[in-house]
């Protein structure tokens, strides 16, 4: 057993309302540089959709992240051969039309036109070009179901299901997908780059790319399933979400985590056995590789776990940290958070808690109560986005929401409390409190469990300072 550390988040669906408050701070502070004007490292989706960039999830398309070949896990793109074979001409990179082409307005026009007796107007222009252009595509084109009828059907996680008729006004239903990069325990994008280029911290799990080792082959880029590495054009190098980084090693959250307004983000140190991240990625079937993930997650609270991580070099101020972490409540003990699309077999660290819906019996469009399979949102899309199909895992979160739900109202409303309805979900009030507060009304320093950075192992200050950001002209 190797105990690592990771920082993790959990994003609950049910509470994203789509504002895009936190893209914006992300945007400003890591991609506002000529060159990176199409990235965004904090993007929020509407489901159902083909997302950005387009059709991101489709594996058939983009071949990222892992596949099982003849038993063994492989790059779904093929290994070092393949890569050496087309290392000028890489198939399967999105272009920058799946992604959007970014664009401008001449601003000022509008207050420097003359006066005349129609307003001035103004047409976009190509960041890329400087000409003029039409616009077509963006990065949240598909924005509260806009044009949902000519893309939507496109969503793979309408697989098994018959997407025309989700697509129906009575039928129709939608929720905020918010993405970042899921800081893989056992990321694709690091084992597709032919310089080394990207690598994952020892002491936070945080991927990152090295700007100087970076050649810009892009194989990260199409490597990655989740599409969260990008091509800085300016300066011919890739570019992604470093979790903040340098807030994070002085104890804050990320940019998108503080400012989010719908409170959805908890942000957590976990253990993790290194050792088992190979095996726990290459079961045999996609369904499985969900409990292997959590089978590889070490309990923090479990005395033996907390010598070897002493033993393996992992601070107290981690453990404790561990041991406090919103993340592993909510994912691991309670099961309430999923990982995104297991079966691309990067071992995902950022993980959604599955949105409820409102009960969707047109017969009786005012009733409230209902089973999970009444709600608007199909179990198995849910199941098909977030388990790889398998419906279980999505049921059993889904069941437990709408038990705390339901004995919160019997408390508070009824003011008869019915624990029948938490027994049913395998809960107790106890637990029941504890998720609500978790969920509902948690405070900052309950959501955001975040070691500091411990410096003093290293002999060399000097060395460091300046490393937190990009150099100038990346
Ligand atoms: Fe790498 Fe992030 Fe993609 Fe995972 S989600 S493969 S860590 S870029
Ligand atoms: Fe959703 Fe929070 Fe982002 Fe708003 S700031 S879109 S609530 S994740």
């Amino acid at each position: 057993m190797k105990i690592k550390a990771q920082l993790a988040m959990v994003m609950n669906l049910d509470k994203c309302i789509g504002c895009h408050t936190c893209s914006i701070p992300c945007k400003n502070v890591w991609t506002s540089r000529p060159g990176a004007e199409y990235i965004w490292f904090n993007n929020v989706e509407t489901k159902p959709g083909i997302g950005y960039p387009k059709h991101w999830e489709d594996q058939e398309r983009y071949r990222g992240g892992w596949a099982m070949k003849d038993g063994k896990l492989d790059l779904a793109a093929g290994g070092r051969l393949r890569k050496l074979a087309g290392i000028f001409y890489n198939p399967d990179l999105p272009t920058i039309d799946d992604y959007y082409e970014p664009w401008t307005y001449d601003y000022e026009k509008l207050t420097s036109s003359p006066a005349s007796k129609q307003q001035p107007a103004i047409r976009p222009k190509s960041l890329i070009t400087g000409r003029k252009m039409e616009l077509d595509w963006g990065p949240n084109w598909e924005d509260d179901l806009a044009g949902a009828p000519a893309t939507g059907g496109q969503d793979v996680n309408f697989r098994s299901l018959e997407a025309a008729r989700y697509l129906q006004f009575e039928e129709v239903f939608m929720f905020y997908l918010p993405r970042i990069c899921e800081h893989c325990l056992n990321p694709s994008c690091v084992a597709s780059c032919p310089s080394a280029a990207l690598y994952k911290r020892d002491e936070d799990g945080i991927v990152l790319v090295d700007q100087v080792r970076c050649r810009g082959w892009r194989f990260c880029v199409s490597g990655c399933p989740y599409k969260k590495v990008y091509f800085q054009w300016a300066s011919g190098t890739s570019v992604k979400c470093l979790f903040c980084y340098p807030r994070i090693e002085a104890g804050l959250t990320t940019l998108c985590a503080e400012t989010c307004v719908g409170r959805i983000r908890s942000v957590g140190a976990l253990l993790y056995d290194a050792d088992r991240v190979r095996e726990a990625a290459s079961v045999a079937e996609d369904t499985r590789v969900y409990p292997a993930h959590l089978s590889v997650i070490l309990d923090p609270d479990d005395p033996e776990v907390a010598r070897r991580a002493a033993a393996d070099g992992i601070p107290e101020a981690t453990l404790a940290a561990a041991r406090n972490s919103p993340v592993y409540q909510l994912a691991v003990r309670w099961r309430l958070a999923l990982p995104p699309h297991p079966e691309f077999r990067t071992l995902p660290m950022v993980w959604y808690i599955p949105p409820l819906s409102p009960i969707a019996r047109v017969e009786d469009p005012g009733a409230t109560e209902g089973g999970i399979d009444d709600m608007r949102i199909p179990v198995r899309y849910l199941a098909n986005l977030l388990a790889a199909g398998d419906e279980e895992p999505v049921r059993l979160a889904l069941n437990r929401l709408l038990a705390i739900r339901r004995y919160m109202r019997s408390v508070r409303v009824e003011k008869k409390p019915d624990k029948t309805v938490l027994e049913e979900a395998g809960l107790d009030p106890s637990q029941a409190e504890e998720m609500v507060r978790l969920l509902a009304i948690a405070k900052f320093a309950d959501r955001y469990v975040i070691p500091t950075a411990r410096r003093e192992a290293d002999t060399d200050p000097g060395r460091l300072q300046g490393r937190a950001g990009y150099p100038e002209d990346a």
